[in-house]
């Protein structure tokens, strides 16, 4: 049975707590491990870690840290394997996903190792009579990543090469679902040459939370999980004087127009759809079928693919895998179950469904339901499993109201091969990230991600562009030498 305690200045230290939370192997419904419930202590000692730490790292020449970055890339791409075996076996998705998610991880990792080139200031020179204007970012201190179970290493990869690139130390807080992928991490820093301190890890959960939000030291906070989590993060962190980006949940709507390639589009929604068992937040969670006709040829194509998805334990080359938990299985269950009280089509039943050899596993097969209304529970919440549902739209200007009145906006695709359609929908879509003919349009590393309306709480997207803003403040210095200061004193503003 593994223990995950917490990893602080360099070493794995004890919690200070006794309690604990289960983690489990999902392919085969074992428990494999504890996690210690750490709080308010356990944060405290990480911070008083980085605090110090961040008196020497902030002061370390950029090239240097650069330096740690690209040996940290080298050691990530060695680990691959050992990492996606940690992630799979204690989420549930397969191997090969798993090694997906630590290569998207890696295109942030690679972004961070040309922090000399993106954190470059600005100079003007003689802006008036001898006066010349530099500008440059600076980093903030302390900063903590609070992380979801969907990607146990990508997500606190959006984080942690963007905030010590720059010269923060940080604290990361990661799922209790699945927090080893953070000690690799972790390890592989050191490795790499990062000082002890720069980097920790204190596993818990509210109180843990609780004790990143509320600490003075810390001086930004990222969230990345749950909308309602992802909102109290946000108010609780900015009423404690933090700089907080909060990343919350999503439903993710694929339009396909009449024009499009309807098999090309049927292969993108079964992987959007599907892979990870639904459990990604840019998942396509529901299609919007433009027109019967083509409502009926993608549900009857879908219909087979969904009845024949190649679904097993994390080790072997399947489609998908397992859902996170016992208890996540059954409330998509209870949405399934919703669905069909509240009238929509169950084309595709995956509730009944094991895999031989594995009966205790969280498995569920792939659900599809026709006909869904926007009123119902199954279009309104988020699932996060694998049940897709179709919407039916009458036209391009219905399915566009449709993608507007959802209160989520992270991601969106259109599928048509009609450019003045498709230019129309990404200059008037009301969403953060789109994707044309592209159906899970998460940006790479070095733009940004970041969605629209209430899937985020906060000003900044993560990594790219927008996590150095983040983790940095501006400073700007407005300076004159001593053979061109005039003297005498000077009340008004200058003019030009
Ligand atoms: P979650 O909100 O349950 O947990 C996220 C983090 O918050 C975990 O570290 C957890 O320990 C902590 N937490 C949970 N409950 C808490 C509480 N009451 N108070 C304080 N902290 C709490 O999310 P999850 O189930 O781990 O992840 C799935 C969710 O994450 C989905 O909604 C998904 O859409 C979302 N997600 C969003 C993005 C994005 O980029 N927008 C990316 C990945 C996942």
């Amino acid at each position: 049975m593994q223990e995950f305690h917490n990893y602080i200045n360099g070493a794995v230290v004890k919690s200070t707590a006794t309690a604990t939370s289960p983690v489990y192997m999902p392919s085969t419904g074992e428990q494999t491990g504890v996690v210690y419930q750490g709080g308010v202590a356990d944060v405290d000692k990480a911070v008083a870690a980085a605090k110090e730490a961040f008196v020497s790292w902030s002061q370390m020449s950029s090239l240097k840290r650069s330096a740690i970055m690209y040996k940290f890339r080298e050691l990530l791409i060695a680990n691959t394997d050992r990492i996606a075996t940690a992630i799979a076996k204690q989420h549930g998705k397969v191997f090969e996903d798993a090694k997906g998610e630590i290569a998207r991880g890696l295109e942030v990792v690679e972004y961070a190792c040309g922090i000399n080139t993106h954190q470059q200031g600005q100079y003007s020179r003689q802006v008036s009579t001898g006066i010349d204007v530099l500008a440059n970012r600076y980093p903030l201190g302390v900063v903590a990543g609070i992380t979801p179970f969907n990607f146990p290493c990508m997500v606190p990869l959006w984080m942690i090469p963007m905030a010590i690139a720059t010269g923060n130390t940080f604290v990361l807080k990661p799922s209790e679902k699945n927090p080893e992928a953070s000690f690799i991490i972790a390890e592989l820093l050191k490795e790499a040459g990062l000082p002890d301190g720069v980097f920790n890890v204190v596993n818990g959960g509210v109180d843990a939370v609780n004790g990143i939000l509320k600490h003075d030291d810390i001086k930004a906070v990222s969230f990345v999980g749950s909308t309602p989590i992802a909102q109290y993060v946000y108010h609780t962190g900015t009423a404690h004087n933090k700089r907080v980006q909060a990343l919350g949940g999503a439903k993710n709507h694929m339009i396909v127009m009449p024009d499009a390639d309807i098999d090309s589009a049927v292969d993108c929604l079964v992987g959007a759809g599907y892979g990870a068992a639904g459990e990604r937040c840019m998942a396509v969670s529901v299609l919007v079928a433009v027109g019967d006709d083509v409502a009926d040829k993608i549900v009857a194509q879908m219909k087979d693919r969904a009845k024949t998805l190649d679904i097993g334990p994390w080790d072997k080359a399947k489609d998908m895998g397992a859902v996170i938990s016992k208890e996540h299985r059954e409330k998509i269950i209870g949405y399934i179950e919703s669905g069909v009280e509240q009238g929509a089509d169950l084309v595709v039943d995956g509730r009944d469904f094991t895999v031989e050899g594995y009966e205790n596993g969280y498995y569920l097969g792939g659900s599809l339901f026709d006909n869904v209304t926007t009123d119902m529970k199954i279009y309104q919440e988020e699932i996060f499993g694998p049940v897709l549902c179709v919407v039916r739209a009458k036209s391009y200007d219905h399915a566009m109201e449709i993608v507007e009145e959802c209160p989520y906006g992270n991601g969106v695709a259109l599928f048509t091969n009609d450019g003045d359609v498709s230019r129309h929908f990404v200059n008037n879509v009301n969403v953060g990230m789109v994707g044309v003919n592209v159906p899970i349009p998460v940006p790479v590393g070095f733009h940004s991600f970041g969605g629209w309306k209430d899937s985020p709480f906060g000003s900044h997207g993560a990594y790219g562009p927008e996590g150095l803003n983040f983790y940095t403040k501006a400073k700007t210095v407005t300076q004159r030498w001593n053979s061109s200061i005039q003297r005498g004193a000077e009340f008004n503003f200058s003019q030009r």
